[in-house]
């Protein structure tokens, strides 16, 4: 379609005039890829993708810092429809996972749709369309967007006096410098996290001298990685059902564990309480260490890690874990509050993730011009973590509230993904133009949230953490995984608006 031809036609709606929805997808991650693909298996096949970067990945290609992996069993980390019995892990390493997704790229064709190096930086409704504005494109008229750009991906840097002056290699950790060698190198980490935990525990044994400067004690877990050989791989390829019965598995473990934790089973959370002091006690025999690496809030209130590499290597004779409060960083390396200089090589960032942007800093107009940057403030809301009152036809995958414990974010956006399409086919049969939720659904959801967070860990657990936003209202789903599967099954039409 010509641009002018494209740009006349704004009133046209697809329902109505029976043809094919233009949709344009925002990122080609694990949830853009997962759409790409469903929507087409649903009739749905006028799609592009525009991804900023130069190739496909999400948070896979955006981290590649060294002890990379993912802590859910990979074999539910994967797509309900391309099952991988080549895993060679119980846990996936993160080039593995990235090999993964461009083998599921390329076996449904994915890539014919992407538009690489094609950031994203305006949308605007004009109803019932959306223009999309993205570098090096013409503005290109589309009936639906669905943003799908993650939620953990712009870095955030600390706030810390002279960050600049260091004089040494530094480095965020979703920026990790492959050029810069360790090898004796004397390394420090800002932030104990799960990503400062895999990052520790894997280049320890290698660096000169390792410091890991502690703000809060974090909780860790076991993680019971294992290596898969060649004959169990043969016995998954052969019996499927055997394959479906881990997935399976896995999720009930979840659900029956780690999720009932969180909102509130005081049996399940001392459990995984009681198992990361057991690891603790085990793996750390210094007692003045194991104090330093003891929390004083409760276990899961922040995001647990699952690692067992972490502590070994914080005993290890080269590494310290400095507790003292860092004041500035200084060319040589950080300084703390008890006037200790720690000298320093290379200095890494393990200090999280801007939480509120999602989508942001792209520009998003609604109705009335309405800007998405300032409907938010700085505290993402959506309903049901996929669409925001005044922004008809836009969705999100994997928006505020997305998260749902640590489950699968693969099984997440698979059915949020269902979840949209069941609108689109509604639009369909409906002939609407449209579709929008009601601003008292999406209210009375998100009160109900805030109230429902309080009896959660997350909350009640004696710690701060990304988890809870500054309005209070969370920013991971706050009730049991289950609630959220039934929810996605069967949408509530009487939530939103269809227009004609
Ligand atoms: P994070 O959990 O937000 O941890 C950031 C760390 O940096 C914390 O220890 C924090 O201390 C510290 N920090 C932040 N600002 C600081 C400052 N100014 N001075 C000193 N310390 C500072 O970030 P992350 O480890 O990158 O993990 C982010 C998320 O990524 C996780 O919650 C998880 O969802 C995901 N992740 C998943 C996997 C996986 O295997 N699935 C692996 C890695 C990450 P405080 O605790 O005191 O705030």
């Amino acid at each position: 379609m010509g641009q002018a031809e494209n740009i006349a036609d704004l009133n046209s709606s697809w329902a109505k005039e029976g043809r094919t929805p233009r949709i344009a997808i925002v990122g080609a991650g694990l949830s853009g890829i997962g759409a790409v693909i469903a929507l087409r298996k649903a009739g749905y096949s006028d799609l592009t993708v525009y991804e900023k970067a130069e190739r496909i990945g999400g948070t896979w290609r955006d981290n590649h810092y060294p002890g990379l992996s993912c802590d859910v069993p990979s074999y539910w980390y994967s797509y309900s429809f391309e099952p991988n019995a080549d895993w060679s892990h119980r846990f996936s390493y993160g080039p593995e996972i990235l090999k993964y997704i461009d083998h599921v790229a390329e076996k449904y064709d994915v890539m014919s749709t992407v538009q690489l190096n094609s950031p994203v930086t305006e949308l605007t409704y004009l109803g019932p369309r959306w223009r999309l504005k993205a570098e090096g494109h013409d503005p290109q008229i589309f009936d639906f967007v669905i943003s799908a750009t993650g939620i953990l991906h712009h870095p955030a840097y600390p706030d810390i006096a002279g960050l600049d002056a260091f004089k040494g290699a530094m480095f965020h950790t979703t920026r990790w410098d492959d050029s810069v060698a360790l090898e004796g190198k004397r390394v420090g980490i800002i932030g104990t996290g799960s990503t400062s935990a895999q990052i520790v525990g894997e280049i320890t044994k290698k660096v000169g001298h390792m410091s890991v400067f502690q703000r809060t004690p974090h909780w860790v877990a076991p993680l019971p990685q294992k290596e898969y050989g060649p004959i169990w791989k043969t016995i998954l390829r052969t019996f499927p059902a055997l394959h479906l019965f881990l997935v399976w598995f896995y999720k009930r473990l979840m659900l029956t564990t780690f999720a009932k934790a969180t909102i509130g089973d005081v049996e399940e959370q001392q459990k995984i309480q009681q198992a990361c002091l057991e690891m603790l006690e085990k793996t750390v025999p210094d007692p003045e260490l194991r104090a330093k690496l003891t929390p004083d809030y409760k276990a899961t209130c922040k995001r647990l890690i699952f690692c067992s590499d972490f502590y070994p290597a914080i005993s290890h004779d080269n590494a310290e874990l400095v507790t003292a409060g860092i004041t500035a960083i200084e060319p040589e390396g950080v300084r703390t509050e008890d006037g200790r200089m720690h000298e320093l090589d290379v200095l890494v960032l393990a200090t999280g993730f801007k939480v509120s942007e999602f989508i942001l800093p792209t520009k998003v107009y609604g109705e009335n011009n309405l800007e998405l940057s300032k409907q938010w403030d700085g505290a993402p809301r959506a309903h049901r973590a996929m669409t925001i009152p005044g922004f008809p036809n836009f969705w999100m995958l994997e928006g505020p509230t997305g998260p749902v414990g640590n489950l699968s974010l693969i099984s997440i956006t698979e059915n949020q993904i269902a979840y949209m399409i069941q609108c689109l086919d509604k639009m369909k049969t409906e002939k609407a133009a449209s579709i929008e939720v009601k601003p008292e659904a999406f209210e009375s959801l998100n009160r109900e949230m805030a109230e429902a967070v309080r009896t959660t860990t997350w909350a009640t657990g004696g710690c701060t953490s990304w988890y809870i936003d500054k309005t209070g209202i969370p920013n991971l789903y706050p009730w049991h995984p289950s609630r959220f599967y039934k929810e996605m099954e069967q949408v509530d039409f009487s939530e939103y608006k269809l227009t004609s």
